[in-house]
């Protein structure tokens, strides 16, 4: 990984508090080491308070580029000077790009996402969605879904059912979005609703590390085969909520996919060169399994 800087080497780097669950630092700069890029990604740890001073010095300094992880992804969107279509109708912002003192705002967690369910579409398409969350994560899967695969339903449950319900006018206005239905964190028909989804989503931080005996459910009966259980955490891979959809015959996905792909887009726009995803997801499994 990179142990040299020069007098042009740019700055790029993550945004967010608390951040010590990320691989962002180590995807990014084994990237720019393979594509021979005199970059290096730098993470740093800024709560809200500090926020807009974090911007002001990003331009001050010359930072090239931001990600922005919790929980900063929506309350960010106000300090941009431009932002991307899809940003703008998501309402949340995970990549700034520094444009000579202009800041940039997109959404790349869409194309984490899009690339992780792919798989899956025919699968989804027309049947009942469960999301849990209503953050920066929860507003990116949402806009993925409706624009890509066409849920029936989506059920939004969230700790602050008063989030998601905003939520559910908000996607009403922006995409005519009319199938939600919302909940408060923990339904007491949460078995029921997830057993009628056929795909099930962790959109919220609730099993990252080091919390990682948690999970939004430890309800076996919530899952079974034929179900599809995704959990956008991705540190650690195996969340407690995989293990126990697993163990009931429920595909399950790891965070890591979404994790490579939505960075991989972020280093594109960054650098203009094409992150060599084959190579990071053998680096990342390596890292991973020592
Ligand atoms: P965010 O905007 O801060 O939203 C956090 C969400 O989690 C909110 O819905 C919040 O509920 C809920 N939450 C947090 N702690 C909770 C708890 N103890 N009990 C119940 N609900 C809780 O964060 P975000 O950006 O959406 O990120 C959420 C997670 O997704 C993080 O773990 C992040 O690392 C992960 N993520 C992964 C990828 C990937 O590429 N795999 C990409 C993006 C995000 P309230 O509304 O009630 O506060």
């Amino acid at each position: 990984m990179k142990n040299s800087f020069h007098l042009n080497t740019k700055i790029i780097g993550l945004l967010g508090h608390p951040i010590k669950h990320t691989y962002s630092p180590f995807i990014q700069n084994i990237a720019a080491d393979l594509k021979n890029l005199d970059y290096i990604y730098l993470p740093f740890d800024v709560p809200s308070s500090n926020l807009k001073n974090a911007l002001k010095g990003m331009i001050a300094l010359g930072i090239k580029g931001f990600n922005v992880t919790i929980p900063h992804k929506e309350n960010i969107l106000q300090y941009m000077n431009n932002v991307s279509e899809e940003a703008s109708i998501i309402g949340s912002v995970n990549t700034i790009v520094n444009d000579m003192g202009k800041l940039n705002g997109y959404n790349t967690d869409v194309n984490g996402i899009l690339e992780t369910l792919s798989p899956y579409k025919e699968e989804i398409y027309g049947n009942d969605v469960s999301i849990v969350g209503a953050g920066g994560a929860a507003r990116a899967m949402i806009y993925t879904l409706v624009r890509h695969f066409k849920p029936k339903n989506i059920f939004l449950i969230n700790r602050t059912e008063q989030r998601a319900e905003t939520l559910r006018k908000y996607f009403y206005e922006k995409m005519r979005y009319e199938g939600f239905k919302t909940f408060e964190l923990f339904p007491p028909e949460l078995v029921d609703i997830f057993r009628d989804s056929k795909l099930i989503v962790n959109a919220t931080s609730i099993g990252m590390y080091p919390d990682v005996d948690d999970a939004i459910t430890t309800l076996e009966d919530s899952f079974c085969e034929g179900q599809i259980v995704f959990d956008v955490v991705y540190n650690p891979p195996q969340t407690k909520l995989l293990k126990i959809a697993a163990s009931k015959g429920a595909t399950t996905i790891d965070g890591l996919k979404m994790l490579i792909y939505q960075g991989a887009k972020s280093f594109e726009l960054w650098t203009g060169e094409e992150m060599p995803i084959e190579q990071i997801n053998k680096a990342l499994k390596l890292y991973l399994a020592n």
